[in-house]
């Protein structure tokens, strides 16, 4: 079991995401791998979607995935919480983080529709 990074839910396997840490990056010129769960990885790639639009990135808060400052945007999570059900709470992540989410959703996808197709 891996737990995911942004909610911490415990999963069999987590959907791998590249994020590069500005203060690593001598040491991780490529970046360090993050695991995301299915339902932390649809939310942050909502996100994505409204990056764009959206101009009102915060700069108090560190994203949750690498640690910078420089603008992150709220995504929204659901924690599964065992008296409440689900906890909503929002995290920061990034611009450069959401980008690599964003890859990681299409692989992921991309994934899942060759395995559909492999059964039939
Ligand atoms: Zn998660
Ligand atoms: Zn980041």
């Amino acid at each position: 079991m891996t737990d995911c990074d942004l909610c911490g839910r415990a999963i069999p396997t987590v959907i791998p995401v590249r994020a590069i840490r500005p203060l690593l990056k001598f040491a991780y010129p490529n970046g360090v791998w993050k695991g995301l769960c299915e339902t932390c990885l649809d939310s942050a790639q909502k996100t994505h979607l409204t990056v764009d639009k959206n101009q009102n990135s915060c700069r108090k808060n560190r994203c949750a995935l690498c640690g910078d400052k420089t603008g992150v945007f709220p995504v929204k999570l659901q924690i599964p919480d065992f008296s409440k059900g689900v906890v909503k709470k929002d995290v920061y992540v990034c611009k450069k983080c959401l980008k690599a989410v964003d890859e990681a959703y299409i692989g992921y996808k991309r994934e899942q529709i060759e395995q559909k197709h492999a059964h039939h």
